[in-house]
């Protein structure tokens, strides 16, 4: 089974990725944890991208491209959970070609949905530790202690790019860059909108009957 998760920042998406990942034992593709890992181990792509990081402009496509076509190769017969890649039609479509190139193909892209408001709403409750880097959500995902952080027991701080302003222009680049990839898999018969609303809990359990309908 090969999925992609969609979704915005601060819909939780990574939560649920890690809880897909677990119970339906697939291997995670997430493009941005594998570019700091080429960074960090310093490989020559890891060298190219941090030149692009640094001057602050998105990482090409053909790099991209060449990650996921690793990471295919390494990982082809088992499952695989594809997270923040492809992000537009053009990476889909090369994705797809990808996938064809080894006898693959992707069968569903699960779409995590939240409100504008009710993203602002939830980001406004993020806080992090900045001593172990751990996050919390005052409402979701609450620390033991008021504002502490559970292992350090220091006052637990909110990212500044987590300001309402910030956050409408994100949802606004993102929108507008994954529209299309939303008529494109609509067309394929692939796409799945989950409603993000409730607990963890509750919408692991929407992607698991979305999932295990579409596999019967
Ligand atoms: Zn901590």
């Amino acid at each position: 089974m090969i999925l992609l998760l969609l979704g915005p920042p601060g819909v939780g998406k990574g939560t649920q990725a890690d809880l897909i990942a677990q119970h339906y034992a697939l291997t995670t593709c997430s493009t941005g944890n594998m570019l700091r890992e080429e960074i960090s181990r310093n490989t020559e792509l890891g060298a190219a991208v941090k030149q692009y990081l640094e001057k602050g402009v998105l990482v090409p496509d053909s790099q991209l491209f060449t990650l996921v076509e690793h990471f295919l190769a390494e990982h082809m017969n088992g499952g695989l959970l594809f997270d923040g890649f492809p992000r537009n039609v053009n990476q889909a479509r090369v994705f797809e070609t990808l996938l064809n190139n080894i006898d693959l193909k992707l069968d569903m892209a699960i779409d995590l949905h939240l409100s504008e408001n009710d993203i602002v709403e939830r980001l406004a409750h993020r806080r992090y530790c900045s001593k172990c880097g751990r996050t919390y959500n005052l409402i979701t995902n609450p620390p033991k202690e008021n504002e502490l952080c559970d292992t350090c027991h220091i006052a637990l701080m909110r990212r500044t790019d987590d300001t309402e302003n910030v956050i409408r222009r994100r949802m606004e680049i993102y929108t507008q860059e994954t529209y299309p990839l939303i008529t494109y898999y609509t067309s394929q018969g692939k796409y799945h909108q989950i409603s993000a609303q409730g607990t963890k809990q509750e919408i692991f359990a929407r992607i698991t009957n979305i999932i295990n309908g579409n596999k019967a």
